[in-house]
């Protein structure tokens, strides 16, 4: 009987933390360093605390001002391309769902953030966008199918 109270109890707070974490990924973003991704063929997977799975865009948020004056304005990725297989768990990127694909972007020189922005319009990532002519171009339908991608990603 106390298990399955204790059980039930951390099911609750599982479900609790799992739909503050869903509400942080369309907001402000989760640290990709800090975030349990997966990065698979079909999309960029978030793991929450019960076992629910979601789909994520992943950009640099935090950019070199010398970097942005060669490169220009990050990407948003999609799926494991070389940028995302590379940079997932990188301090500097982002988990996120932005639909309208509008960003924050910080641009900093020797840790001193020089300018951000609240509101960027980033591209998505070429290689990536590819992935979009399997789901009607868009991306709705490319996140709404996470739990099937998962499993056929990796047949979890
Ligand atoms: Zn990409």
């Amino acid at each position: 009987m106390f298990f399955e109270k204790m059980l039930q109890l951390h099911q609750k707070e599982d479900c609790n933390l799992s739909s503050k974490l869903l509400e942080t990924l369309k907001d402000g973003g989760i640290k990709a360093n800090f975030a349990d991704l997966r990065v698979g063929e079909r999309g960029i997977y978030f793991l929450f605390p019960n076992k629910e799975v979601s789909k994520v865009m992943l950009y640099q948020a935090q950019i070199q001002e010398s970097l942005f004056h060669t490169r220009g304005e990050p990407l948003v990725h999609l799926c494991a391309c070389e940028e995302s297989k590379k940079n997932f768990n990188h301090r500097d990127f982002l988990a996120i769902i932005k639909m309208d694909l509008r960003f924050f972007l910080g641009i900093h020189s020797h840790k001193i953030q020089r300018k951000f922005f609240n509101d960027k319009p980033l591209k998505l990532c070429p290689q990536c966008s590819q992935i979009l002519s399997h789901y009607q171009e868009d991306l709705k339908v490319f996140f709404y199918r996470a739990k099937e991608d998962y499993y056929l990603d990796f047949n979890a």
